[in-house]
């Protein structure tokens, strides 16, 4: 199996993918064709659990991986750490509606489900490719993502971690999931910024020449664990699949027969999963693309114009608020049938006038496939009261963008066909919005007030990593303008 450049030709294995984060060109590692499931190796993977599925899924790309590296690994990532025996249960809510639930992890959203595995990814390829160095792992994070990525990849032998967050633009207990973190490898920063100040900044200081020779020096590199590394994406195309096996297995799907999947989409790594999924057999019919009211993919699926020259709100899905959707560009290199050039030129537009516009017919070709639409912060909230009234199902805010999308997609196309919708936070991660939906008083300066009054509302658990937050001290607190973060990193590494 080798991977290529989404902008430039290129031939590499999984294991320097990884590694990598980013190609050289500034473009993403992409599969160079993909390895699909025989209908007998579903039959088999219906009666293993999440983690036998996960390695059938690994084998199938990580090829440079021996069976016993990649069993070591899925086994480290997926036992012990997430409080259901099934990491990703599949609950059916009501017929033909059926939700994925992705946080069951320790920080409580679905970036658990590939953040739990990429460290030990991550320290197995570095070991292949560039044996005794350390990898200085950077994210720029929405606010899921840095919580996710410190915990999987604290005190983990190797490597250094650093989050960069925008100030204001992430959830009070997301805030305090990251300045509360612990481990003599992590540094946390906020920047004055909302998220796309902190992923160019990111991106930029991963092309900067001048940095990459500091850290050579110091037998450094740095590595990704945003969703444009290929060892992110991987684990996540497992409960596409898994999602398929449960479905069947459960009597809710018939083999072979079709399913939609609903996706609460931000940076499209998500979604891309499914997509990737379906390259592998997995018989999705649509993916129903789910924005909030920062909609540029709405507008994108509907026009083919690309155009990030727009105002940019926060919401009560902060995950979501982002205006440049990295992996898209994975997209568009399957929709213009691997055509790096053509890529390379798109992603230049977007680069230098902050737009591009697909043709046509490519446009024909993504609208077949996909449906794209957005949903207010008030229409999530009453899918949300609608979906605990009717239910008694309590889902978050970004798992409510999903459910309110997906409703409207019933309405316009009274398609039927049975759906699985990515269920991608606890609801506790945003309880002040989602108390709100239910219509009740969220007045209260104290976060934990709120979750316990949330708790006794719906009658429900609190996770028990959030209720632990409580007790623990803010260790982090530095934050800079987005032009400093590079001194912050230097700093952090004595550089
Ligand atoms: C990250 C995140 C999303 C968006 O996922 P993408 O892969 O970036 O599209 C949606 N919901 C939650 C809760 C998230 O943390």
């Amino acid at each position: 199996m080798f991977f290529t450049s989404t902008r430039s030709k290129c031939n590499i294995q999984s294991a320097a993918a990884i590694a990598k984060g980013l190609a050289d060109d500034g473009g993403l590692f992409v599969p160079e064709s993909f390895p699909a499931f025989s209908a007998s190796d579903i039959e088999r993977m219906i009666d293993m659990d999440y983690k036998g599925r996960a390695v059938e899924v690994l084998s199938k790309y990580l090829t440079d991986f021996t069976a016993e590296e990649i069993t070591r690994c899925v086994n480290a990532a997926y036992t012990g750490k997430f409080d259901n025996e099934e990491p990703a249960p599949l609950v059916e809510v009501a017929p033909g509606m059926n939700l994925l639930e992705l946080w069951h992890g320790p920080t409580c959203a679905f970036k658990d489900m590939a953040l739990q595995l990429l460290p030990h990814l991550l320290t197995a390829s570095v070991a292949k490719t560039s044996n005794g160095r350390t990898t200085v792992i950077l994210v720029a994070t929405s606010g899921d993502t840095g919580k996710a990525a410190l915990d999987g990849f604290a005190d983990v032998e190797g490597t250094k971690i650093i989050v960069f967050y925008p100030q204001n633009g992430v959830s009070a207990m997301q805030k305090l999931q990251m300045t509360t973190q612990q481990g003599k490898n992590v540094a946390v920063c906020a920047i004055n910024g909302n998220f796309d100040n902190a992923q160019t900044g990111v991106k930029n200081i991963f092309s900067d020449k001048n940095m990459a020779a500091k850290l050579d020096a110091k037998a450094m590199d740095f590595s990704s664990a945003n969703s444009i590394n290929f060892g992110r994406l991987v684990p996540q195309i497992v409960y596409y699949v898994s999602s398929y096996c449960d479905l069947i297995k459960s009597g809710r799907l018939a083999p072979g027969k079709e399913f939609n999947v609903v996706v609460p989409t931000g940076n499209f790594g998500n979604i891309l999963a499914a997509v990737y999924a379906k390259k592998m057999g997995i018989p999705i019919k649509k993916f129903i693309c789910a924005s909030n009211r920062n909609n540029i993919l709405t507008d994108f699926i509907n026009t083919g114009v690309y155009d990030r020259n727009r105002e940019f709100y926060t919401t009560t899905s902060p995950s979501m608020d982002i205006l440049i959707s990295s992996n898209l560009e994975r997209l568009l290199y399957l929709l213009f049938d691997c055509d790096c050039n053509a890529v390379a030129k798109l992603m230049d537009e977007l680069k230098t006038s902050g737009k591009y516009t697909i043709p046509a017919d490519k446009l024909a070709a993504l609208r077949q496939e996909f449906y794209g639409n957005c949903a207010t912060d008030d229409e999530a909230g009453n899918a949300i009261k609608e979906l605990f009234g009717k239910y008694n199902y309590l889902c978050d805010t970004h798992t409510a963008v999903a459910v309110s999308v997906y409703n409207k997609y019933l309405a316009e196309t009274k398609d039927d066909t049975p759906c699985v919708i990515a269920s991608t936070a606890s609801p506790y991660k945003f309880s002040p919005a989602v108390l709100s939906a239910l219509g009740e008083n969220t007045a209260s300066n104290n976060e934990f007030e709120i979750v316990e009054k949330l708790s006794k509302v719906t009658s429900t658990a609190i996770p028990t990593p959030l209720a632990g937050l409580a007790d623990k001290k803010v260790l982090h607190t530095t934050c800079v303008e987005k032009e400093n973060m590079a001194d912050f990193i230097c700093n952090f590494l004595n550089v």
